[in-house]
């Protein structure tokens, strides 16, 4: 239901956990965050996620607090395919847990995909639509393309609503998006950039904006944004800035 994804020199966990706050008005059934970690081995991905309020979420990191990260994405459910729990919240991964990936709205031919991800003997955790996106990611990158690619490539698989925001643990330095019939914006920063369902995941860091269209996929990294169709084209966002009166 919401989303928020950050890559820029702040600590990732305080801005994408202030982001699903300010979301948090829209309604929610879970919350998670999936933060890059930089070590010898190029990344790992560290993660955490909780049905209910976001405060179910806070005190998990309390108990088990996350590593330090600049990259991470965030997000709160409302479940349309499988109970609210905690297996179910998002992010989701896939088999080898390289790429995190949160999502909103609903995948509609979820089944078929799910069927083709089993018959080559991998397995589903989840109860989500939303894991076939992200078994599907990862195994494009593992064949070796990069995340922006393998963005574009599954969502010309998929069918329905839905906008995607992922990070790969062998690439700590940026931030995969995509919409489909389900908003998304970028928050435009200086050495740090922000996605959002909406701009109140960003709006205490940057008022300027740049709105996604219909069928595209934009990378950030900390220093650039760009913005492409479902088969790589280069494309815009429309930029504008924000003009409300946060104290109203
Ligand atoms: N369809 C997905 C799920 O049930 C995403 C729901 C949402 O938009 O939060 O997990």
């Amino acid at each position: 239901c919401g989303i928020v994804g950050y890559v820029g020199p702040q600590q990732a966990q305080g801005v994408v956990v202030e982001g699903l706050r300010r979301l948090e008005y829209r309604g929610y059934d879970s919350a998670g965050i999936a933060l890059v970690v930089h070590d010898a081995a190029g990344g790992t991905l560290a993660m955490e996620k909780r049905a209910g309020k976001l405060a179910n979420l806070e005190k998990a990191i309390a108990d088990r607090p996350l590593p330090e990260s600049t990259t991470g994405i965030g997000h709160t459910r409302w479940a349309t395919h499988g109970a609210p729990n905690d297996v179910n919240a998002h992010p989701h991964t896939g088999g080898s847990r390289r790429v995190a990936l949160v999502h909103n709205g609903i995948i509609e031919n979820f089944a078929a995909l799910r069927g083709r991800i089993e018959a080559d003997d991998h397995v589903m955790l989840s109860e989500t639509d939303t894991e076939v996106a992200a078994q599907l990611l990862e195994l494009q990158v593992e064949s070796g393309v990069d995340l922006t690619t393998a963005m574009q490539r599954i969502c010309r698989q998929l069918e329905g609503a839905f906008t995607l925001v992922a990070v790969d643990s062998q690439d700590p330095d940026r931030v995969v998006a995509a919409r489909r019939s389900s908003p998304l914006v970028v928050g435009l920063g200086d050495g740090e950039n922000f996605l959002g369902s909406d701009v109140s995941a960003f709006i205490e860091h940057t008022r300027e904006a740049m709105e996604l269209g219909q069928d595209q996929v934009v990378t950030i990294t900390r220093d650039a944004v760009e913005v492409t169709d479902f088969d790589g084209n280069p494309s815009d966002g429309k930029r504008y800035t924000v003009t409300w009166d946060l104290s109203a």
